[in-house]
């Protein structure tokens, strides 16, 4: 099934219903999203040129154009690359280029950036802007009818950073996409047409494949006008949209729940509250089930099983009685409805509970493959089963606890953060010998970048440092910390012990 049928069918069946809304005002009802869709698949395929299976990229900023493009490509049978619009210029031409992507949408706010990369990767044909008179040439066309979608046919390549330092293309297929959808139904929330959800986080990510469950419903998909949503927002779009539902990074929550503007405030309209993507610290959790009450589900997924491998459903937050509810909250739930969760050893055998492993998953959700990487998928899919690369442990009842990320991941910000990618960047500059990245806990981005740098000659300057990042990866990425030392700590092999640095850092951290 092609999940463009979604907005086919309420285009019928809801017409006149909110589709997408900004603020509290109505940006298209159901009707006018189905004709813009349609229009738009047409013109993706007759001005365009594009046929079935080519790649479109998004690189914009949440706003409600974003889902008539994301429709649009799949109503034409094409497949979506949404791109986080906060990556650096190089590193959206590696993703347009890895994916052979022919035409990229994008909005005025990265018109700039992305025109320059129509001339230089060698893939792309076009940009278009959205919104724009461009846009509104597509979905002015007249309308084509939905293009048939086998349950395998790719429909988002879903671009996570690997341990090699270069982002992987997830093949997120249409079952995928369904699966994840439905266990939502099953796992987290019934939804309703008369249901709405919020895009307060970054829809190339979570916020994307949430937004799912609820197009497939008929509820309103809703951008905050501001951009960044604050408490007081939230309680004036609560009062407009009952039955709101968002999906937020755990420090996104934290926030919130810290926000004067909420304290003791009505939200009756709140339905639930997603979190997920990085471990939340108990204190925060608490103080946030103080402020919303009993509204909180936890998710732990990955881009390679969109969102999708335990959850902590709002019953299970809700249950402070629970003997182990301490433990229960600190850890990420229990196996969704439609995947087999495993902890295995190296070997892959599966170990008791209680022992630590590698976190591996099988089941409809888990994706085809790494787009065009043969080898990563035959090493990520080993036996059938997804290798997460987080290690973990289940107790007794079947619920994980995640221990630490055997990829070396650091999450700052809900963002992740792939040290190898900084390291490399680093080390082009003629100052630095030697370089390790590690987080280190940080209360307010729940992980900071720290970089152990190894100076060849007189140290470089932090802004030299700084300036380097920021002329080849994202902004966030850059180490908020650089320590100069004069070496680093190794093994036998070589092989730069990470985990003795994180461990000075938490030392530290202690002391003070
Ligand atoms: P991504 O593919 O960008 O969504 O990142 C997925 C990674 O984020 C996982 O492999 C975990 O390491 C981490 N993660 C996701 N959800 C959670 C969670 N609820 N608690 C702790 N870590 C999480």
């Amino acid at each position: 099934m092609n999940l463009a049928t979604w907005v086919e069918r309420h285009g019928r069946h809801l017409r006149d219903r909110p589709a997408l809304a900004e603020g509290d005002r109505v940006h298209a009802t159901w009707a006018e999203l189905a004709a813009r869709v349609a229009g738009a698949a047409a013109g993706l395929r007759d001005q365009l040129g594009l046929a079935p299976g080519d790649r479109v990229a998004i690189v914009m900023r949440n706003r409600p154009e974003y889902l008539e493009v994301l429709y649009a490509v799949w109503h034409a049978g094409l497949v979506a690359v949404p791109v986080n619009a906060r990556l650096h210029r190089d590193e959206v031409a590696y993703i347009l280029g890895d994916s052979g992507t022919r035409v990229v949408v994008t909005d005025d706010e990265h018109a700039t950036d992305v025109d320059a990369l129509v001339a230089t990767v060698a893939s792309v044909e076009a940009s278009v802007h959205a919104p724009g008179p461009g846009w509104d040439r597509l979905t002015g066309t007249p309308p084509t009818g939905l293009v048939d979608r086998a349950p395998d046919d790719a429909a988002w390549l879903f671009y996570t950073s690997g341990t090699t330092g270069r982002p992987k293309g997830a093949t997120l297929t249409h079952r995928n996409l369904l699966m994840a959808s439905l266990s939502y139904f099953a796992d987290i929330d019934p939804v309703s047409a008369h249901d709405s959800v919020l895009h307060a986080a970054p829809l190339s990510h979570g916020s994307g494949l949430y937004g799912l469950p609820h197009v497939a419903r008929g509820a309103v998909s809703v951008f905050p006008a501001s951009g960044a949503l604050d408490g007081a927002e939230l309680l004036a779009l609560l009062e407009r949209w009952p039955g709101l539902s968002f999906f937020a990074a755990p420090i996104m929550v934290r926030r919130l729940a810290a926000d004067p503007a909420l304290q003791g405030a009505d939200l009756s309209g709140l339905k639930t509250i997603i979190y997920g993507g990085a471990p939340m610290y108990l204190a925060d959790l608490e103080a946030a089930l103080d402020t919303f009450g009993p509204r909180l589900a936890q998710i732990y997924g990955q881009g390679e099983t969109p969102m999708t491998i335990t959850g902590l459903s709002k019953a299970d937050h809700a249950d402070r009685d629970h003997p182990r509810w301490r433990e229960r909250v600190q850890g990420v739930g229990f196996p969704r409805t439609d995947v087999e969760v495993r902890v295995v050893d190296e070997d892959d055998r599966e170990v008791p509970a209680g022992e630590v492993g590698e976190v591996v998953v099988r089941g409809d959700v888990v994706m085809a493959g790494y787009w065009q990487q043969p080898e990563a998928t035959a090493q990520t899919l080993r036996g059938g089963w997804l290798h997460t690369g987080d290690l973990g442990s289940v107790d007794d009842d079947g619920f994980l606890t995640l221990r630490d990320r055997s990829k070396d991941l650091i999450i700052s910000g809900g963002m992740n953060i792939y040290p190898r990618e900084v390291e490399e960047v680093l080390l082009r500059h003629p100052g630095v010998q030697a370089v390790a990245v590690v987080g280190r806990e940080d209360p307010e981005w729940g992980e900071a970048v720290v970089a152990f740098v190894v100076p060849a000659g007189d140290p470089p300057s932090v802004e030299d440092l700084d300036t380097t990042c920021t002329d080849h990866i994202a902004r966030f990425k850059r180490p908020k910390d650089y320590r100069f030392v004069d070496a680093l700590p190794t093994n036998n092999y070589g092989k730069v012990l990470k985990r003795e640095l994180r461990e000075r850092l938490a030392q530290e951290t202690g002391a003070r």
